[in-house]
């Protein structure tokens, strides 16, 4: 019997993790975390360890690789994934140890195995994981990111993990011709209801909007997730030739040594050296002072103003209306970011913002018109089944996918099986 667990996801962005069990063997693709209101990580269910012949791993995100180590205690299960997510991963766990450690079931030594245990793929290499085979391909949606193509006895089934259509420095659009041959469709539904604007406009926006606040003698701050979104908008900057001083603080600037160490990863690899090159890393509160003091543009991580150096430059810079904050990704509700946009305020006890406040949608998931593209993709589908979305983008998308396409759409919930 061929079926699907959705172990997480189902019904929620977060703790991606997706079991395809056929002839009792079991293949995990991502194994991640979400986060509950008071921040404490939630795990995704799990399945018999003797069971389950390995997990495949479609992208370094914490939402999708954050839970492995719990399968690491006192098994050796191998791990699947790019070069790239493998040497990313590392770096994530180790962040996520360090700022939830109390809170986990897992240590140091358990992060240390998933990654003695992962076993590097490349692209379009086609491999066996029990009696599975197993191909990656392209997902477009950050450095390393992959589809998981899974041959069972019975059906070809993929699953999305994230995925976007667009060219930007960091990645091209995704390889929906890959899904071709694909019965069974598990995808990612962020954006189920929006689409997105003009990535070339957005980007020109941001740079002109930066020039335009630098010469009426302000400072920028851009708080930006460390992984892929802080390392595109400099490079973003860099295209442009940014003229003005560049700062960046945080785990940045290690990421953004593992992508120049791996430049068959980036799409616009002379952007993103240029980057590195010419912008300044912050890496001391001597720098992190003259930073402030200096009209230009300082990209720090955390991306919704949850913590991080952000945090510092924001209380530094808010407080003049001639300095901007650029919020450049989606805000979480019960974050500062959003509070910022939808009150002014960082939390209740704080002034309401001086600063010019700007969002910039740098979105990395595909928007609704290109969810669908990839669902027009997989020319011989039977079944598409819906996850990574919030209940309200999941439905509108689900049913207009149905009335259009007259594709069999399932939107489950974790925990629930879907047989094949
Ligand atoms: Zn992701
Ligand atoms: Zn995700």
């Amino acid at each position: 019997m061929l079926s699907i667990k959705v172990l997480g996801g189902g019904m929620e962005v977060g703790r991606a993790a997706i079991e395809v069990l056929d002839r009792n063997e079991a293949l995990i693709l991502d194994y991640g975390v979400n986060f509950d209101q008071n921040d404490n990580p939630v795990l995704p269910l799990q399945e018999t360890p003797s069971l389950i012949k390995g997990f495949v791993i479609s992208h370094a995100h914490l939402d999708h690789v954050g839970a492995l180590p719990l399968y690491q205690v006192s098994t050796d299960i191998p791990v699947y994934g790019t070069e790239m997510s493998r040497n990313i991963a590392e770096l994530m766990l180790k962040d996520f140890l360090k700022l939830s450690g109390a809170k986990l079931p897992f240590e140091w030594v358990e992060v240390k195995k998933v990654i003695d245990n992962w076993k590097p793929k490349k692209l379009y290499e086609t491999f066996e994981v029990g009696n599975f085979k197993v191909e990656l391909s392209d997902a477009g949606h950050i450095p390393g990111s992959s589809y998981v193509k899974v041959y069972t006895s019975t059906k070809t089934i993929a699953y999305t993990g994230d995925t976007n259509l667009i060219n930007t420095p960091l990645v091209k659009p995704a390889d929906v011709d890959s899904l071709r041959d694909v019965n069974v469709l598990v995808m990612e539904t962020t954006y189920g209801r929006f689409n997105h604007p003009s990535r070339e406009q957005v980007e020109r926006d941001f740079v002109n909007t930066a020039r335009e606040v630098i010469e009426t003698g302000g400072t920028v701050l851009v708080p930006a997730f460390s992984l892929a979104r802080s390392q595109e908008l400099l490079a973003v900057l860099a295209k442009y030739d940014f003229e003005y001083p560049v700062y960046y603080d945080g785990m940045v600037r290690e990421i953004m040594e593992i992508m120049m160490r791996q430049r068959d990863y980036i799409n616009d690899w002379s952007s993103l050296k240029k980057a590195y090159d010419e912008f300044n890393y912050v890496s001391s509160w001597e720098e992190r002072s003259k930073a402030v003091r200096e009209r230009g543009v300082i990209v720090s991580s955390a991306g919704m103003l949850k913590g991080g150096p952000a945090v510092w430059y924001f209380r530094k810079l808010s407080s003049n209306p001639k300095n901007a904050v650029f919020l450049v990704s989606y805000q979480a509700e019960n974050t500062p970011g959003r509070r910022l946009l939808e009150t002014g305020k960082f939390d209740e006890y704080s002034p309401v913002l001086k600063a010019r406040l700007e969002l910039f949608d740098f979105s990395s998931h595909a928007g609704r018109k290109d969810l669908k593209k990839i669902v027009k993709s997989a020319s011989n589908l039977e079944k598409l089944i819906l996850v990574h979305g919030s209940p309200d983008n999941l439905t509108a998308f689900g049913k207009e996918v149905k009335e259009e396409m007259g594709v069999d759409v399932i939107i489950p919930q974790s925990g629930q099986e879907i047989v094949l």
